[in-house]
């Protein structure tokens, strides 16, 4: 098996950014009890978690920027994190692949079916590589698969399906501000905020359970356009006046900061991605390749599965799916 990669780093939209144990999550923050496969991989590897921090009031900031305290539950109580970000995952797991199988830095762009085999044609940093495969599972969005050249043609229904379905949290962007004390805790609050005042529309406390070291997040609340419009050194400018309006002073002065806008990633979003949807879509393809193709190619990325699409466990699924189906085992079909 090879995995052809085509960021210079494994983990795609599970990023962890950070140092002296800061371990902000600029992707994915959570897991939810429920979820066995993240569960058991993180027994596996023996990787420790604890339950998202929801001690304390939330905060409701209106449009007028009206703030009102509330005795509410944070809505990501029960969630929980990973000790030392999530990235910790995707390290665990690539260490377990072979290194001359890795091929980071690789763009697929092309498939073409050659007989029993699959070439895929590649921009790697040496220049154009073609590699020749049995299977292809293409483990990245439907939007960007549908970008790929195939020969011959995938049928046109599966194209659309593709092209159609919506790269979970793509056209997301997060904020983090660090600092030496959780001065909101202090204050009986919890972290939790929800605004319509923005530029951030959820925040959270995101401290990674070290001594020195506390966090708060928000998910932005502007769209692509207008945070492309406002630039990343105001936005971060807004967001930080937004953390002490609601939070107090102390949050005017963070020992660090850290954007991530995925929705300019172009490993991660599609342009159709700029517009997100607004609730969760009821993911799962079941595509009918038919002609050659069929058996050869499968897509696997999270948005693929019916139970969790979108989520990490979705993508663990959908890959477990895909091992069954290659070993015959049938384990954990999606
Ligand atoms: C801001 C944000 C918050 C989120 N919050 C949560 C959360 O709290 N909990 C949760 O469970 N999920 C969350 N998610 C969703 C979660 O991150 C995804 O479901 C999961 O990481 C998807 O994994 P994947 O492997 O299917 O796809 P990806 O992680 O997108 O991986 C696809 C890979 O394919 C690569 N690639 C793309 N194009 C090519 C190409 N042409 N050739 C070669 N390689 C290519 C990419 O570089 C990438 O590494 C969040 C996502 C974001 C962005």
């Amino acid at each position: 098996m090879s995995v052809i990669e085509a960021r210079n780093r494994f983990g795609g939209r599970i990023l962890t950014a950070g140092n002296n144990g800061a371990d902000c999550d600029l992707g994915p923050s959570w897991f939810w009890p429920g979820q066995p496969l993240v569960a058991g991989l993180l027994e596996h590897f023996r990787i420790p978690h604890y339950a998202q921090f929801a001690d304390g009031d939330i905060l409701l900031q209106r449009a007028d920027g009206k703030i009102e305290r509330s005795s509410s539950p944070s809505p990501m109580t029960g969630s929980r994190r990973i000790q030392g970000g999530i990235n910790q995952l995707v390290d665990a797991i690539a260490a377990q692949i072979d290194n001359s199988h890795c091929f980071l830095d690789h763009m697929a762009i092309a498939l073409s079916l050659d007989g029993d085999a699959i070439i895929v044609d590649a921009n790697a940093p040496s220049g154009r590589t073609l590699m020749r495969a049995q299977h292809v599972a293409l483990a990245i969005p439907p939007r960007l698969a549908a970008e790929l050249q195939y020969t011959p043609e995938l049928p046109l229904e599966v194209m659309r399906v593709l092209a159609e379905t919506p790269t979970w949290m793509a056209g997301h962007a997060k904020f983090f501000a660090v600092y030496d004390q959780p001065f909101w805790r202090e204050n009986g609050l919890c972290g939790t905020a929800l605004s319509q005042a923005g530029p951030l529309a959820e925040i959270h406390d995101a401290s990674p359970g070290a001594e020195n070291s506390f966090s708060l997040f928000g998910f932005s609340g502007l769209d692509s356009q207008s945070r492309e419009t406002m630039g990343q050194a105001e936005f971060i400018r807004h967001a930080t006046m937004q953390l002490a309006t609601l939070f107090g002073d102390q949050a005017n002065s963070p020992q660090a900061v850290y954007f991530q806008d995925w929705s300019s990633e172009r490993f991660t979003a599609s342009v159709a991605d700029r517009r997100p949807p607004t609730r969760h879509p009821q993911y799962g393809l079941d595509l009918r390749m038919d002609s050659g193709w069929d058996g050869k190619l499968s897509f696997i990325s999270s948005e693929t599965s019916f139970r969790n699409g979108g989520l990490i466990e979705g993508a663990l699924e959908s890959g477990l799916g895909f091992a069954g189906r290659m070993t015959g085992s049938g384990a954990g079909a999606h």
